[in-house]
């Protein structure tokens, strides 16, 4: 059994954000920031009437492998209390306007906590998560245009994270993400997108850190429909199977002074 915590920052979703989530906002900029949120999370609710993560949710529990705990920002401790994260055997993690909320210490722990083994599944707009750049140590920066004719090629089938997945998948409408997108050399880049517009994406991306493995995945726009695609879904069931831990890091209290080893 793995034990997945899907992640969601919920925040488009409600249609409202308390002024102490975003506290250096000034007056003007949050009442145009709150007009923009409630009139998102209509579209989305059209778009996704189980929500968003709800639906991925429902998904992935089809998978009798896994164990799926939902939380989102506006719970305790920002959804992700020690006890939770330490029960967690893969993160999957979907943020996008509250980025910055997430206190570095929280971001610190999750960083650990890949260096000790747990997997991690960024989704879409968490290439610039605070978990993110502080794994792969870069910003995660890359262009963007709202909803374009997308196909996500499978570029690397023999990869476990693409077993049964066709040739190329279409969606109708995705947010584009391209180049140049401000990461580390993946490990592997097992899916490459490819817009209308022209460009080119590295959209299925695998690093590991530590004993852990992360698995960032774009599609996934919260107005776009691809969480309902079943390939998508399964992409993502995959890269959990894939992330999950085999081998945890025990002794992580470092530095660490030793005995030399017995002279010979
Ligand atoms: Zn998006």
């Amino acid at each position: 059994m793995i034990r997945v915590t899907l992640w969601y920052e919920y925040a488009q979703e409600l249609g409202e954000v308390r002024r102490e989530f975003v506290p250096g906002m000034d007056d003007e900029t949050y009442a145009g920031f709150a007009e923009f949120m409630k009139s998102r999370a209509e579209k989305i609710r059209q778009v996704y009437p189980k929500g968003l993560m709800g639906t991925l949710a429902e998904a992935l529990s089809k998978d009798p492998e896994l164990e799926i705990t939902m939380t989102n920002i506006f719970e305790p401790e920002y959804g992700l209390p020690d006890e939770l994260l330490e029960k967690t055997d893969v993160l999957v993690w979907w943020s996008h306007v509250l980025q910055e909320t997430i206190p570095d210490s929280l971001a610190m722990k999750i960083v650990q906590r890949v260096q000790k083994g747990m997997g991690f599944v960024p989704l879409h707009s968490a290439h610039k998560s605070k978990p993110f750049m502080y794994l792969l140590g870069t910003s995660g920066c890359l262009k963007w245009r709202e909803d374009d004719f997308c196909r996500v090629w499978t570029a690397m089938p023999s990869h476990p994270i693409a077993q049964g997945i066709p040739e190329y998948i279409e969606l109708e409408e995705e947010e584009m993400y391209g180049e140049p997108f401000d990461i580390p050399r993946p490990d592997d880049n097992i899916f490459i997108s490819w817009y209308r517009g022209g460009e080119l994406f590295r959209s299925g991306c695998t690093w590991t850190r530590g004993y852990g493995r992360i698995f960032y995945f774009q599609p996934g726009h919260e107005t776009s429909p691809n969480y309902h695609n079943e390939y998508i879904q399964k992409i993502i069931d995959q890269g959990i199977h894939w992330t999950a831990p085999r081998v945890w890091r025990k002794d992580f209290d470092c530095p660490n002074i030793v005995d030399a080893p017995e002279k010979r």
